[in-house]
């Protein structure tokens, strides 16, 4: 992901490259190059518009730098806003001061919630916190048993719907699991809720149900990198819907163009927290602004 957005930049920087001092018709021609490259990688074009402009502004108001030739400051400039619309400083989970830590998951049906939570819970356990898993997703078929193959493999307890805890009812399970691992000790509990193929009413309205009866301490939005222009509306969606602390970006590893993706924060001004980039459990990290900013422009 990122490729082509990456070469069209770094073809961009090659113009200046040799330029003494930038002139105003260099700073609009690079301006348009850029934006050119962020638009056909798919950013929001909203997002687009305030990176060029604060792009513009700050090439204009640039010093001539003893370190710096035009092309670096240019390049400065570009990785600053990148970092910027990716939220900025790393977001690092918050955990509750009286544990257990509540983690809800939220999103779309195959945006990689069930991955994730297990991905998430193996990360946690590394870090000697000691997770359960809690299955709220009752939508999907196989969804609970995909949650408890993802639970073995990361060596993590699932909390499931038997009968007398909640079968059918994915708050009451929620609400259950909770207790659950209040009982055992459990510090994170991390609960997996349903997505449906679009934004639903329904499904926003048992996201919101198993929100109140839980009360998160972080709601993740989880959103798939590869579906272009509709995580942007998505995300809007939620945020309105359930609201959420920050976003997990998933299927890094494909080869879509991303961009819409990278817009996410930006538009809802939740920072991107995790990053998703294979199926494999161990695919997966805290997601770094600074160091994607850096790879885009690597
Ligand atoms: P859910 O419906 O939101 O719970 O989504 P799932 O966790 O079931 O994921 C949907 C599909 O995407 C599954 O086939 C996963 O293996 C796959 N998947 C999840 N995360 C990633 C990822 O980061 N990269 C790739 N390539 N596939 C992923």
């Amino acid at each position: 992901m990122f490729a082509t957005l990456s070469d069209r930049l770094t073809a961009t920087f090659k113009n200046l490259r040799g330029k003494g001092r930038l002139s105003e018709a260099d700073i609009d021609a690079t301006a348009r190059e850029i934006r050119v490259a962020l638009l056909e990688a798919d950013v929001a074009l909203p997002v687009v518009k305030d990176f060029i402009a604060a792009v513009k502004e700050r090439a204009r108001g640039a010093e001539v730098s003893e370190a710096l030739n035009p092309a670096q400051q240019v390049i400065k400039i570009v990785n600053d806003e990148l970092v910027q619309i990716l939220g900025g400083e790393t977001r690092r989970l918050r955990f509750a001061k009286q544990p257990p830590t509540v983690i809800m998951l939220a999103g779309l049906q195959g945006a990689g919630k069930t991955t994730l939570a297990g991905k998430l819970a193996l990360w946690l356990k590394d870090q000697g916190k000691q997770p359960l898993l809690v299955a709220s997703d009752l939508q999907r078929p196989n969804a609970v048993t995909q949650l408890q193959v993802v639970g073995e493999r990361a060596g993590v307890p699932v909390w499931a719907p038997e009968p007398g805890n909640g079968v059918g009812d994915p708050v009451g399970v929620a609400r259950s699991g909770v207790e659950q691992a209040k009982k055992q000790l459990h510090d994170v509990v991390i609960v997996d809720t349903a997505g449906r193929l679009g934004v639903d009413e329904e499904m926003m309205r048992q996201a919101a149900d198993i929100r109140d009866a839980v009360s998160p301490d972080e709601t993740l939005f989880v959103v798939d990198a590869m579906i272009g222009q509709d995580a942007v509306s998505t995300a809007n969606a939620f945020v309105e819907g359930v609201g959420f602390d920050g976003v997990v970006l998933t299927k890094l590893d494909g080869d879509a163009r991303g961009g819409a993706a990278l817009s996410v924060a930006s538009v809802t001004g939740r920072p991107v927290m995790f990053a998703s980039a294979g199926e494999k459990l161990s695919d997966f990290d805290v997601f770094h602004p600074e160091r994607m900013a850096s790879r885009i422009l690597d």
